[in-house]
């Protein structure tokens, strides 16, 4: 399978055609931003990084009965996934209070909820990514009532699956954020990435950063920590 005409250059990631309507070649590059935007930089080894384990975990999750975009790895940062016309909304799911949850309503991080919280923001950047509810999602015509029931289903479903397998890895699963597409026929699948870019990882013993919280807050050691990841999922 080869890239054909360049679809998209986003942020993390480029998207071409394929020969195939029903396919796309994801290519993930070193690239990062944060703060909306304003911070811009490069995460030397992010792309393969994030290619190599957001593909992993997108096979767990089939295995564990949840539909993903993925196809196949060519190599180290392309990926090739089905097409699909993306839920223009990023669901948060949160077990560990953190980040923007902290700050909006005062808490330190480091709280484990009871059970976990789920919310979205509208995937707008001329907006800044507003919080909404699934009410207004709805009235927005972003997605149906049985696609947003659907897609929380399988976003706490994800969290299951990811929460016990990173913990078997020493790792907490503090938050992170996933995106939906439909296919042609209208079925809802995981797409976009996970990985240390769109999750908080902290050490299960020490609290350790092991994410793009190091990039967005300069704490230095992001490569090492990228690596790390890499390290205890794939054991290299
Ligand atoms: P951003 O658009 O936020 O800068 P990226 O750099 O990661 O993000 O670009 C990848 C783009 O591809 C995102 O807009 C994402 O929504 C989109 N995308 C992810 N998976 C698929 C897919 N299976 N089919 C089509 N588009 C996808
Ligand atoms: N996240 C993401 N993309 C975004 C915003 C958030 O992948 O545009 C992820 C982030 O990595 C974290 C989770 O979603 O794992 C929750 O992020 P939060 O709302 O706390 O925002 P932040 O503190 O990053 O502004």
């Amino acid at each position: 399978m080869e890239k054909r005409a360049q679809l998209y250059e986003g942020k993390a990631k480029k998207v071409f055609a394929t020969d195939d309507p029903n396919l796309v070649i994801v290519s993930y590059k070193d690239d990062a931003t944060a703060l909306d935007g304003l911070k811009k930089g490069t995460i030397s080894g992010k792309g393969v990084i994030n290619n190599r384990m957001s593909n992993f975990l997108m096979q767990i999750l089939e295995q564990n009965g949840v539909k993903t975009h993925f196809v196949e790895e060519l190599n180290d940062r392309d990926t090739v996934v089905k097409k699909v016309s993306i839920v223009p909304l990023e669901v948060i799911i949160r077990n560990i209070s953190a980040g923007s949850f902290a700050k909006r309503f005062g808490v330190e991080e480091g709280i484990v909820f009871d059970e976990p919280t789920i919310e979205f923001s509208y995937k707008n950047d001329d907006l800044h990514d507003p919080l909404m509810n699934a009410y207004h999602a709805i009235a927005l015509k972003l997605a149906t009532k049985e696609e947003i029931d659907t897609i929380k289903s399988m976003a706490f479903k994800v969290n299951e699956v990811l929460k016990a397998y990173f913990l078997k890895l020493n790792v907490k699963l503090v938050d992170f954020k996933l995106e939906f597409g439909r296919l042609a026929d209208g079925t809802i699948v995981l797409a976009d990435e996970i990985s240390p870019d769109t999750c908080r990882f902290w050490d299960a013993q020490t609290n350790e950063k092991l994410d793009k919280d190091r990039f967005r807050r300069d704490m230095g050691g992001v490569e090492d920590a990228y690596n790390e990841m890499m390290r205890r999922v794939f054991g290299e």
